[in-house]
C-alpha cells in the first residue's frame, strides 16, 4: 500500500523549531496534510519522540522514532529507527560526547520537552544544535549497529549537507539512502522530506513508500528495502 510520509519534522524542542510545533499540533497537521507516516527529528535529541508517538497512536498516525544527528564535522544525518529504545541508546551516546554549551533562549529560542497532552515537562538546558563527538565516518556504523537507518540529510543543500561539507559524496562511509528534494544522481535511493521548522511547512501528501502493512514495522521494512536497492517513489 502507498503510505505518504514526511520523516524530517522539527518540534518545539529544536532551538530553531517553532513553539507551536507541539506533539499534538504536528500530528494533527500531518493528518490534515493527508500523511500516513511521520518522524519528528530534532537536533541531537529524541526527547519529544515519546509524546509524538503517543499522540500519533491516539490519532492513527504512524510515528517513527528519529533524530537529526550533527556529526563532529557539522554534517546533518537523519537517523530513523523502529523502536524508541534504539533512539534512546543513540541519545545516550551523544550525551557523553556533545559539546556542552548552555542554550541562550533569547537568541536560539526555547527547547521545550512536552508530554503527550502538549504540557511542558522540561527544557533542554544545553544547546542541542551543536556538533556531537560522532564523526561522519562513525555515524553510519553506529546508527546501523543500534538497528537504525542513517540518512545523510538534505544532501542537495550546501549548509550542513554531506556533499556541501566534504565536497563530494564518499560512498565508503556506508550510507545507502539519502535525503534530497530531487534525485541527487548518486545512484542511491532517496527520500524527500520537509525539514519543517513550522507547522505549515510539513509536507503535503506527495512522497510515498510502498509498504506491506500500515504500521511502524511496515514503514521501517519499506525503508530497509529501499536501502537494499529499491527506488524512491513520487507523484
Ligand atoms: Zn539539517
Ligand atoms: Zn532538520
Amino acid at each position: 500500500m502507498k503510505l505518504y510520509y514526511d520523516f524530517h519534522i522539527h518540534s518545539c524542542l529544536s532551538p530553531c523549531g517553532d513553539d507551536d510545533s507541539t506533539p499534538n499540533n504536528i500530528v494533527n497537521m500531518a493528518l490534515i496534510k493527508g500523511l500516513h507516516a511521520i518522524a519528528v527529528a530534532d537536533h541531537n535529541t529524541g526527547r519529544n519522540v515519546p509524546a509524538v508517538m503517543a499522540a500519533g497512536k491516539r490519532n492513527g498516525l504512524i510515528v517513527l522514532p528519529a533524530m537529526e544527528l550533527t556529526t563532529s564535522e557539522d554534517i546533518h544525518i537523519l537517523c530513523l529507527f523502529e523502536k524508541y529504545e534504539q533512539l534512546e541508546k543513540l541519545e545516550q551516546r551523544l550525551e557523553n560526547t556533545r559539546l556542552k554549551i548552555r542554550n541562550k533562549r533569547e537568541i536560539f529560542g526555547k527547547q521545550q520537552i512536552m508530554d503527550e497532552n502538549d504540557e511542558p515537562i522540561g527544557e533542554a538546558e544545553d544547546l542541542l544544535i551543536v556538533s556531537s563527538g560522532v564523526s561522519v565516518e562513525e555515524a553510519a556504523k553506529l546508527v546501523e549497529e543500534l538497528g537504525g537507518i542513517p540518512v545523510p540529510a538534505h544532501v542537495d543543500k550546501q549548509a550542513n549537507g554531506l556533499i556541501g561539507v566534504l565536497g563530494a559524496f564518499d560512498f565508503s562511509l556506508g550510507f545507502r539512502l539519502v535525503e534530497s528534494k530531487e534525485d541527487p544522481r548518486l545512484g542511491l535511493p532517496y527520500i524527500t522530506n520537509s525539514d519543517a521548522h513550522y507547522l505549515w511547512d510539513i509536507s503535503e501528501a506527495e512522497h510515498f513508500l510502498e509498504a506491506d502493512t500500515c504500521s511502524v514495522h511496515g514503514v521501517f521494512q519499506a525503508l530497509k528495502r529501499m536501502c537494499a536497492g529499491g527506488g524512491a517513489k513520487e507523484e
